[in-house]
């Protein structure tokens, strides 16, 4: 892991990063750097926008309300998320927060909201998604955005998902079985993947049946007992990332 500095704090900024350009901040993190971290004009704050890699910026202050940084120079270069599609069907509040969260912390490149028949909700926030993955990015190092897609049903999401790609199926009724092995005999580093995880219900027979009538995909047990949907979201990708992803 490249050296990495986790004290200066870091900011998600929607603007082009160049050197010696002058980004402006919105209210809310002017605030955040002004009064929360108390920063002083000259220090430092790393930036980064999902396109130009991170930045070096310096805090420049006009008052106590108003500040923009000074883009010094880029610290790390973009990279690319993951190949990894993580859909799920999405949980309530606080809950899809988590996962929200932890799947971008884990890898995934794409978060794809997928409707089944025992989903709790059928409206998903996107922009309390997005805002959720531009958090756990800002505090985890992460350079590249995943994309937060609409949400769509089971059956849209496998019809337009790229036939090569090979979903790992966590089924919470399949035979115990060590996920490490299937999904290292079905698959190998470079893989296009995704990972499909039920709602609180489970998934039902017939989603089970179509899931499974996919040309690739593989499905896997996560032990022995029944896990909660984000703690499920957690476990697959941890496992998929070792086996098959950029933990190895
Ligand atoms: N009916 C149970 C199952 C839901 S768990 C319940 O009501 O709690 C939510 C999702 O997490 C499942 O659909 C599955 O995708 C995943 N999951 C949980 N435990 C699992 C296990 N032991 N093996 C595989 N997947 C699991």
């Amino acid at each position: 892991m490249a050296e990495y500095d986790f004290n200066a704090p870091r900011l998600f900024i929607d603007a082009p990063l160049r050197e010696g350009e002058r980004v402006p901040l919105d209210r809310g993190q002017a605030n955040y750097l002004l009064n929360v971290l108390r920063l002083k004009a000259g220090e430092t704050v790393l930036i980064f926008n999902g396109r130009d890699g991170e930045w070096r910026a310096e805090v420049s202050v006009e008052g106590r309300k108003a500040a923009d940084l000074l883009c010094r120079e880029r610290v790390r270069e973009q990279d690319r998320a993951p190949d990894i599609v993580y859909a799920f069907a999405p949980l309530k509040h606080a809950r899809l927060d988590y996962m929200v969260q932890k799947a971008v912390e884990m890898g995934a490149g794409v978060l794809q909201p997928v409707l089944t028949r025992r989903t709790q909700t059928s409206r998903v926030n996107l922009e309390r998604m997005r805002s959720n993955a531009v958090e756990a990015a800002e505090q985890c190092g992460i350079l590249s955005l995943p994309e937060v897609r609409e949400e769509q049903s089971l059956e849209r999401f496998l019809k337009d998902l790229e036939q090569e790609r090979l979903i790992v199926f966590c089924d919470e009724e399949a035979p115990v079985s060590n996920p490490v092995d299937a999904l290292a005999k079905l698959g190998n580093k470079g893989t296009r993947l995704a990972v499909i995880v039920g709602p609180e219900g489970g998934f039902t027979d017939q989603e089970r049946a179509l899931v499974a009538a996919r040309e690739r995909c593989v499905c896997v047990s996560l032990g022995p007992r029944i896990l909660r949907a984000d703690t499920a979201a957690v476990a697959a990708l941890a496992i998929v990332q070792s086996v098959l992803g950029d933990w190895n």
